[in-house]
């Protein structure tokens, strides 16, 4: 078979995803949910207001005052935020007006408490007959005018969106109590193995923890998806088939699977998913993780990571996290939206052995550039190198070794 190239693995993966549907839901369950309609806005500000906690003038009245010819002016009404003023204001007039009330007919620009001879802010106290106003005003100042924010019509907000905290803000600010969200992709997640035992299982001779359910099982949360946890399949067809079957009646989007994908003789996974579906079986030129199983069973997308822990991890990262991407509709033009790397120079020199390789690193930023280096031996069972990186470092296909100080990409991690 065939060795692709990440990239064409990348592109067969994504044709194969689109977004699972969508579900209106209450604005304060929102929080990293993903945008499945456009935002329109209205005006913001809604209406004209003040900025300020102080009084509202004609900018024809107050033009020329100053602290050494205070102008001095009739208070005919007082406005606190949130109630509509009932009065407007004419010539030689003001109204007292805290900030964010709307600002009254007549008046264009609010002069600041501090700028007056009324500097009485305690809740309660009544508006003053007269003020003097000892500084003089622009048209405009001080005031939120309507629509200076957002005007009404612009798209503030595009479908794909992951939303964050001040979106939903602004959603609030806009009125809007239920938002059409994709929904939640359901992950359905197993780890192969005869030597594998959970987190809680004592652990017998020979056997070793199931590490991967757990650190996939992060992942898939973190990418905003639901985790089916089906548990550990021993090297046995029967028990293999069940997890899986389990994970078709429980509609999962996806299933995922670790380990079982090479070319080891207790390795059913290929069958299984062969028999009752489509295998495209790859070998990836990638390094950690050759091996990488992808098709379909019963109609829901199968993706079989490598075993070990650290290609586990790296497999994810460059193959499921995008087909999760897309599953959640966080995809533009109908690919998911592109990662993030940073340039990088390498303070050591790199031997690479031609495939594109995925390196554990730790980056630093220093004088505005950043630097790599590895984090010791990278075995793809050595975890605590992955848990002391803070990048993958990226060496291209066909790239055998870099030199100190060469450029690379990397990921932050
Ligand atoms: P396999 O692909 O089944 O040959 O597994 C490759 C390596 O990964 C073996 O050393 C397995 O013991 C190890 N491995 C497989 N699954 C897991 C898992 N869930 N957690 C930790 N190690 C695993
Ligand atoms: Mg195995």
């Amino acid at each position: 078979m065939t060795l692709l190239t990440v990239q064409a693995a990348q592109a067969r993966i994504l044709e194969r995803f689109r977004p699972v549907g969508n579900e209106s839901i209450p604005l304060n369950r929102c929080a990293g949910r993903v945008l499945a309609q456009e935002i329109d806005s209205s005006d913001l500000p809604l209406f004209d207001n003040s900025s300020v906690d102080g009084f509202a003038v004609r900018s024809s009245d107050a033009a020329a005052a100053s602290a050494a010819l205070p102008l001095s002016l009739r208070v005919v009404a007082d406005i606190p935020a949130g109630s509509s003023p009932a009065t407007g204001i004419g010539k030689g007039q003001a109204a007292r007006i805290m900030t964010g009330a709307p600002l009254p007919q007549g008046a264009d620009c609010v002069v600041m408490v501090e700028d007056t001879d009324y500097n009485e802010r305690a809740a309660g106290t009544p508006a003053p007959p007269q003020v003097r106003v000892f500084k003089a005003a622009q048209p405009g100042e001080n005031v939120r005018t309507r629509g200076m924010d957002v005007r009404a019509g612009e798209t503030v907000m595009r479908t794909g969106l992951r939303l964050r905290a001040q979106d939903i803000g602004l959603l609030a600010m806009l009125g809007i109590a239920q938002v059409s969200v994709f929904e939640k992709p359901r992950i359905a997640l197993l780890s192969s193995g005869d030597e594998l035992a959970s987190v809680e299982q004592p652990l017998g001779p020979g056997k070793i923890r199931d590490t991967n359910s757990y650190t996939l099982g992060a992942l898939i949360e973190g990418s905003g998806c639901e985790v089916l946890a089906l548990g550990i399949a021993p090297d046995r067809r029967e028990a293999i088939q069940a997890l899986v079957n389990r994970a078709v009646e429980l509609h999962a989007s996806m299933i995922i699977s670790s380990a079982g994908v090479s070319v080891g003789a207790l390795d059913f996974i290929k069958e299984i998913v062969e028999a009752e579906g489509k295998l495209d079986f790859w070998r990836v030129n990638m390094r950690p993780g050759k091996p990488l199983a992808f098709g379909d069973y019963r109609g829901v997308p199968f993706m079989g990571l490598p075993g070990n822990p650290v290609s586990a991890f790296v497999g994810f990262e460059v193959f499921a996290r995008p087909a999760l991407e897309m599953l959640s509709g966080r995809s533009m033009d109908g690919k998911p939206t592109a990662r993030a790397g940073i340039k990088v120079r390498l303070t050591e020199a790199i031997e690479s052995d031609g495939r594109e390789s995925y390196l554990r690193a730790i980056i630093e930023e220093r004088d505005g550039s950043w630097y790599a280096r590895l984090t010791g031996h990278q075995g793809s069972g050595n975890l605590l190198s992955l848990v002391q990186a803070n990048a993958l470092l990226i060496i291209p296909a066909g790239v055998k070794s870099l030199a100190i100080g060469s450029q690379a990409d990397a990921w932050p991690l």
